[in-house]
């Protein structure tokens, strides 16, 4: 497809990647932008950053731009700098083993180092809006697998057979939901249906690797329209185990306070401010953290204990899907703990809870709990009234969740 028919106007696209495609096609080799660049490009988006691929090998690659990186050690890549700006090189990749040889088990990729052509690598990508290949230097635009037409009717599809393809990496499943949050974009039948069916398979994913993608679908600017997304196909109680189910199928109750916390994360990723896991992690996780408190009270423990306690249990368990790295439950677990402090407004040492580093998130979380509670409204206002007549006892503004 020539430039004048999909409009894509090249002098907008990023002159680092387009310099790094140009060295590749003068040193006589093929190369694109590929994948969401591409995508977001002709969805009118800003790009969050630009892959290109090539039929170049990865030592190649390194002796045109003998400054790059080769990382990854299955599959390699390069990590190209053009002026602080990085653009990652990859050779196109071919089919995998398949089911008989050593790359597969049940149904699973494990290994996906074979290099192929451009039509191949197309083929492997996994939504076809994804897998189209920009010349950003005649402008063309290569689309195999019907990518521009389903980007033009916002259809998400698969492909290839969708079973098949969740099943080779069901973190595809999760990339659905995200890209109809993201894109607005919709399913297509055959690839929506296996999507309740398969949430299972998310069970057999590492931990890390899904975290990864919690942090995609839950800090991009699109967290409520992720969560609803995961609800609506069955994804979330996979995902979160530790959350109580809803009478929906796969789908968590989702409190006033997370819904708060959501929409307060898109709101301040919308004016730049900076976001952290912790917080939403905090926000997440805090209705299985009340009940354990509660329960843990009510068995004659401490108020503070009974926080921590629940917050390990919850964290333990939901480890075991995600992983919740420490220096983020480190703070969530603050977050928590300051709270029931935040009922102490007089006597000698009230104004001490100004100095907890994390004051400012946990404040921030009161006026959440508030959302749920509107008993706690007053002491929200209290504590909004106390920094502004304290400056002097107050942390310096450091920056703080959602
Ligand atoms: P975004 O960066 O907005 O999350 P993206 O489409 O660029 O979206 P990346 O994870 O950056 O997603 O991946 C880049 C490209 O690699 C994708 O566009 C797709 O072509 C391919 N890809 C990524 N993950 C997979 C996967 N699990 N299976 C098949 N292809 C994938
Ligand atoms: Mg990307």
């Amino acid at each position: 497809m020539p430039e004048a028919e999909h409009g894509i106007p090249l002098k907008e696209l990023c002159p680092h990647a387009t310099e790094v495609v140009r060295e590749l096609q003068q040193a006589g080799y093929q190369a694109y932008i590929v994948g969401g660049g591409v995508r977001d490009l002709l969805l009118g988006k800003a790009p969050k950053d630009f892959d290109v691929a090539t039929d170049a090998t990865p030592e190649e690659v390194h002796d045109i731009f003998p400054r790059c990186r080769l990382i990854g050690r299955r599959f390699r890549l390069a990590h190209v700098r053009k002026r602080g700006n990085l653009i990652e090189v990859a050779t196109f990749r071919g089919p995998h083993d398949g089911e008989e040889g050593n790359g597969s088990a049940n149904g699973r990729i494990l290994r996906d180092n074979v290099f192929g052509t451009v039509e191949e690598d197309a083929i492997r990508r996994d939504f076809t809006i994804n897998a189209m290949f920009l010349d950003p230097v005649s402008g063309e635009i290569r689309d195999y697998v019907g990518g521009y037409q389903d980007l033009c009717e916002r259809r998400l599809r698969l492909i290839g057979d969708p079973e098949t393809r969740y099943r080779e990496d069901p973190v595809r499943l999760l990339r659905a939901a995200r890209f109809a949050a993201k894109l607005g974009v919709e399913p297509d039948a055959e690839s929506e249906e296996p999507i309740r069916r398969l949430a299972v398979l998310l069970e057999d994913v590492p931990p890390a690797r899904l975290f990864e993608e919690v942090c995609k679908l839950f800090l991009t600017g699109h967290a409520m329209r992720s969560m609803e997304s995961l609800q609506r196909f069955g994804l979330s109680s996979t995902l979160f185990p530790v959350l109580p189910e809803s009478d929906k199928p796969g789908g968590v109750i989702i409190g006033p306070l997370l819904k708060a916390a959501l929409e307060n994360t898109d709101q301040r990723i919308a004016e730049e401010k900076p976001v952290t896991p912790a917080f939403l992690l905090a926000a997440l996780f805090w209705l299985p953290v009340k009940a354990g408190t509660e329960r843990r009270m009510a068995a004659g423990e401490s108020e503070h204990e009974a926080i921590l306690n629940a917050a390990e249990e919850v964290f333990y368990a939901q480890s075991r899907r995600t992983s919740v790295p420490k220096r983020f439950t480190a703070v969530a677990k603050q977050i928590w703990a300051i709270q029931p402090r935040f009922a102490k407004t007089s006597g000698k040492r009230w104004t001490r809870i100004f100095r907890e580093p994390k004051f400012r998130a946990a404040y921030d979380f009161l006026l959440l709990r508030a959302v749920e509670d509107p008993a706690l409204e007053e002491l929200g206002a209290f504590w909004t009234q106390a920094q502004e007549s304290r400056p002097m006892e107050a942390p310096a503004p450091a920056p703080s969740g959602p």
